[in-house]
């Protein structure tokens, strides 16, 4: 599952290092805790297990431009470099439209794919490379190459510069390998004119069209940094509801906010066979019951990741797999191999990096003897693209499934006055919360900023707040905060700046 082929790795790091720099043959191959997969999940957790003492190995196989890379997915192929390509797209897209309305005149705007990249491939190499930092500094022994559990707590590394396999044995072991784009027969990737998310994120030049099969938050993070640098770009979803898991209100907002940009959303279209030509892409899908067919240069496969756990298992380890694949875990990251524990995309729940760290973390402290739980309830989510869009605990709908009375309030960015400031007047922010005992049980976020203000109704789910306690806090004017407070009074139709009359 490396992200580029391993062409010259006698030229690259050495095969594993420890602290002192030494080749992990030198290691006695006992281990407190060995980690297999250096992603987010496993990283953190090598880390966490480092401060609290134990003598810590991780084996990472990813070669990133030719270069053995810790960080997982996040950071050399997901979270950060989309993250990079975003915001150079968002600031060139900003300067050409948004200028002009405070008085400013730019004359002709233009940009370089090829800068951009470069910023993006900088931005990976300071962020890995800093993760093969904290290593050293926590005397972590990264093992290049690939881990495979054997039974008995045994992990066999298979290093990547072809030298003699070894056998390390560990009182504790993590799985953390993460997970890999789904494939599908209708669109194979060529890594030319069919790419998936990594192949998105290495454009070299803008496409005029560009199909996206898929209308997750991949698909639609993707979409947009092309769509803003100028592709036509078109998505197209099997489902026929937008984002389906989100609440409605907020999944209908982003819609029209895409649509609006620009950005064609077919729904309920289900691709079903691509056609490669020197010309481009043809993607023929139904939709209604017709069968359709588009014209791309370039098509984004988008459609979801699936557990990797390829050759990660020898047959007598005793672990268990969910029937989706999936290693099968209880709430605390446990196997059913005791002392053996999976984490991340490896595992049940959202395949987001910061679940993945904190079972991570929650995994190496449960092995000390802690008591610590990562709380399932106020995993955030967040959409990066302009206006963000971000939600954590439940949706209306989700409220009302789990036999919640409830009440929700909302309330607009365009009445607040540093958004209107700021020019960034789209969306709002919702509260969910219980009728009966008013306390909090969702908060949805589109806006400028959405990521960071969500994590407000992530803090008061944590401390199980009340609408009230919302309500009777102070927040600074003027801010965008303000409309968190104005919506928490909404709940109870107590909003100042919008005809409310008081219900309670
Ligand atoms: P991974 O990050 O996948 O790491 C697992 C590592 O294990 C890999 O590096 C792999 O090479 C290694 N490995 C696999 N098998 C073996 C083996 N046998 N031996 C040794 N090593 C092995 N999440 C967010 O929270 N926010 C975002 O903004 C976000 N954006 C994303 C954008 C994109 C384009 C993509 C693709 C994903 C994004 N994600 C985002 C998801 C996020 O990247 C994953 O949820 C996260 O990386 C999972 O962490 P992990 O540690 O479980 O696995
Ligand atoms: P996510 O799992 O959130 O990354 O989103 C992936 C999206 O791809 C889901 O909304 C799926 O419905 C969609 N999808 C899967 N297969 C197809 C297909 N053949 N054509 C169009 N959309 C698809």
């Amino acid at each position: 599952m490396t992200d580029t082929t391993v062409t010259d790795i006698a030229n690259a790091a050495s095969s594993s290092v420890d602290s002192a720099g030494t080749a992990h043959a030198a290691t006695d191959g006992k281990f407190d805790l060995v980690v297999i997969g250096g992603g987010p999940g496993g990283y953190e957790a090598a880390i966490r297990a480092a401060q609290l003492g134990m003598k810590v190995a991780c084996i990472e196989k990813r070669v990133h431009k030719g270069v053995p890379s810790l960080g997982g997915t996040c950071l050399n192929v997901g979270c950060i470099p989309s993250k990079a390509l975003l915001d150079s797209s968002h600031r060139y897209e900003s300067t050409v439209h948004d200028l002009a309305a405070h008085g400013i005149t730019t004359g002709d705007v233009t940009f370089d794919v090829a800068t951009m990249q470069a910023r993006k491939d900088a931005i990976v190499a300071q962020l890995t490379g800093g993760i093969a930092q904290l290593f050293k500094g926590n005397g972590i022994t990264w093992f290049q190459g690939t881990g495979k559990l054997l039974a008995g707590k045994q992990v066999e590394v298979t290093p990547l510069d072809g030298s003699a396999s070894q056998v390390l044995s560990a009182n504790n072991v993590i799985l953390a390998t993460g997970s890999s784009p789904i494939n599908i027969p209708a669109a194979q990737v060529d890594e030319n004119r069919i790419v998936d998310s990594t192949g998105a994120l290495e454009f070299k030049e803008v496409p005029a069209t560009l199909g996206i099969i898929g209308a997750g938050v991949i698909g639609l993070e993707l979409g947009s940094v092309w769509r803003r640098l100028g592709s036509e770009v078109t998505v197209l979803e099997a489902q026929d509801e937008f984002l389906g898991a989100l609440d409605k209100g907020l999944a209908k907002e982003a819609l029209k906010q895409f649509k609006k940009q620009g950005m064609d959303i077919q729904l309920g279209a289900k691709v079903q066979s691509t056609q490669v030509s020197e010309q481009g892409v043809s993607v023929t899908y139904t939709q209604a019951g017709a069968e359709k067919t588009l014209q791309f240069d370039r098509v984004i496969v988008c459609v979801g990741r699936r557990a990797y756990a390829e050759g990660l298992l020898a047959d007598d380890t005793g672990i268990k797999l969910t029937e989706r694949g999936l290693i099968d875990v209880n709430d605390q990251c446990q196997t059913s191999v005791e002392g053996v524990y999976a984490i991340g995309d490896l595992v049940r729940g959202p395949m987001l990096a910061h679940k993945a760290m904190e079972e991570g973390v929650m995994a190496v402290e449960r092995m000390h003897g802690e008591a610590t739980q990562v709380n399932y309830d106020t995993i955030i989510g967040v959409i990066y693209t302009a206006p963000e869009v971000a939600w954590v605990g439940l949706s209306e709908e989700a409220a009302v499934a789990k036999g919640h009375e409830i009440k929700t309030g909302q309330f607009a960015f365009a009445v607040n006055g540093r958004a209107l400031a700021a020019g960034e007047t789209q969306g709002f922010v919702k509260f969910v919360s219980d009728a009966k005992t008013d306390r909090l049980l969702g908060m949805h976020v589109i806006g400028a900023g959405a990521g960071d203000m969500v994590h407000q109704g992530m803090i008061a789910l944590e401390f199980a707040a009340s609408t009230e306690d919302l309500q009777l806090m102070t927040f600074a004017h003027p801010t965008l905060s303000e409309v968190v407070h104005e919506a928490a009074l909404s709940v109870d139709g107590r909003a100042i700046h919008a005809i409310q009359r008081k219900r309670k």
